[in-house]
């Protein structure tokens, strides 16, 4: 029974692409599909109260979705204010997501704008097994998102991600085996002007029509009694009532206007809600379908509540010196299991310049992502993996100083060069410059951070020099060879390999 029904989503998927492309305005991908298992559980549904309510913990991988070139993630800033606030939405039904592992990254640019097939192939190849799998693309399908019952994963756009915006909300709630408040109209466009059937059909399954009276709600509709009758299935408006501004008739002629509190629905501005019934859907669900995601034996962390930034290195103000990546350290806040590390040219750090996920309270930063002689404001928004919903610190600053380009203003030798260079183990380098007169100077090679490691005199004669210098027993990697002389200093680089 199972592989047919399989067969069957997949004909139900197929049929998909047109409808999205015709109904759905691109919000919702997801099929008219509801699970064998929610069929048996709407006939003997569970009775919550809401106030009884243990508290279900439930992983989630987020997979961030790139082009090839690994353009077009998703901000950290954004998804993590879109995860908290799927968690403030799931409230209400004692379900706590969190994020298991660490984010993960995909470069690929055909699953960044995806169609069906694509995203199938995505999620086939990269879900987390017993985690709800979410993948944040710029275009899952063409619309907002869609829950693949295939592959029992979510799709969605990073622009629908935004402040009050309840798309994961609701596709967590498919899901987790609800179904549409208008279920069965998926590709029926309601006429208020026609006489409404008993029944609807949709891809050769054919639904009851729900009547207001509650008759038939157990079997009609999404088979849930506590969401009233809804036939909308294109995206609407609430009025100031929170209802559908179209006034519908059920099959019997009872007007009614539709409920735009329900995240099921297709409301856009005023969804926040689930049912009762529908958290005792989703509840059971989990502990009836899938027991692997039900992680109750821990205790979640208390939600961090400090955000000071306590920089380690680089200390406040501190000139870092641009020859090779360095490590942002700072002191753990209490609670953080996770971090987002910004770096902006701009105090208001209206635009980064890096952004950086990390779990431990330090992270390696790319020499080249930064410009050197550049003063740079860094902040960090720490996190524990059940709460998204921490602010960021103030923003500290550090100096990027490029050795080489800083003091050549004052370089007191003109020409200066090494070669060979990059020079081999062991192997003499030869230096070669001018200098305006005589004298005697100093010849060092110093490791990047500026310990001298090697120093002999050097002795200056007006025009033309050459002198040679020893590498032996320096290891493999990159120095800075320093000449002292006529009151001030020339560097440059020179890498052993
Ligand atoms: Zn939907």
């Amino acid at each position: 029974m199972k592989k047919i029904v399989t067969l069957l989503i997949f004909a139900l998927l197929g049929g998909l692409g047109s409808r999205v492309l015709n109904a759905q305005s691109g919000f919702c991908g997801t099929p008219a599909y509801k699970s064998e298992w929610l069929e048996r559980y709407q006939q003997n549904p569970r009775v919550i109260n809401r106030t009884m309510l243990d508290t279900l913990y439930v992983p989630m991988t987020i997979h961030i979705v790139g082009k090839d070139d690994g353009a077009g993630y998703i901000s950290l800033n954004r998804l993590m204010d879109a995860f908290c606030q799927l968690n403030q939405n799931f409230e209400q039904a004692a379900i706590q997501f969190y994020i298991k592992g660490n984010i993960r990254y995909i470069n690929n640019s055909n699953y960044y704008e995806h169609d069906y097939s694509s995203g199938s192939q995505m999620m086939a190849i990269h879900d987390v097994a017993n985690t709800v799998n979410c993948y944040i693309v710029d275009s899952p399908a063409g619309n907002c998102g869609y829950y693949s019952p295939t592959q029992d994963a979510l799709a969605l756009s990073k622009g629908c991600l935004g402040p009050g915006d309840l798309t994961w909300a609701h596709e967590a709630g498919h899901y987790l085996s609800l179904p549409h408040t208008f279920f069965g109209w998926e590709d029926t466009q309601y006429n208020y002007n026609s006489n409404t059937p008993y029944a609807v059909t949709w891809s050769n399954i054919t639904r009851p029509v729900e009547k207001v009276n509650g008759s038939n709600c157990s079997f009609a509709g999404d088979g849930f009694c506590d969401t009233p009758p809804d036939y909308l299935s294109g995206l609407w408006n609430c009025n100031n009532a929170g209802q559908s501004g179209q006034i519908q008739k059920d099959p019997d002629g009872v007007e009614f206007r539709s409920d735009g509190s329900l995240i099921m629905s297709y409301a856009t501005n005023c969804q926040e809600r689930f049912s009762d019934d529908q958290i005792g859907a989703m509840r059971a669900n989990l502990e009836d379908e899938r027991p692997g995601h039900i992680y109750n034996n821990q205790t979640p962390p208390a939600p961090v509540t400090s955000t000071t930034l306590t920089p380690v290195f680089p200390a406040e103000g501190e000139a870092v010196q641009n020859y090779e990546d360095f490590e942002l350290q700072w002191e753990a806040v209490p609670g953080a299991q996770m971090y987002i590390v910004d770096i902006s040219r701009i105090s208001s750090f209206a635009f980064t310049v890096a952004s950086y996920f990390t779990t431990s309270n330090s992270i390696m930063v790319n020499a080249g992502d930064l410009a050197p002689d550049k003063t740079y404001y860094w902040r960090i928004r720490p996190l524990n993996r059940y709460n998204g919903c921490t602010g960021y610190s103030d923003g500290h600053t550090f100096e990027l100083t490029d050795l080489v380009s800083s003091t050549a203003a004052r370089e007191t030798v003109q020409g200066l060069r090494l070669f060979p260079n990059p020079a081999k183990e062991n192997q003499e380098v030869a230096l070669e410059f001018t200098s305006e007169k005589q004298g005697n100077g100093t010849v060092s090679i110093l490791s990047l951070a500026g310990q001298i490691l090697h120093s002999q005199p050097l002795a200056l004669a007006t025009g033309l020099n050459r002198s040679v210098l020893s590498t032996g027993n320096l290891p493999k990697g990159m120095y800075l060879v320093r000449i002292d002389a006529n009151g001030g200093a020339n560097y440059r680089k020179l890498l052993v390999q």
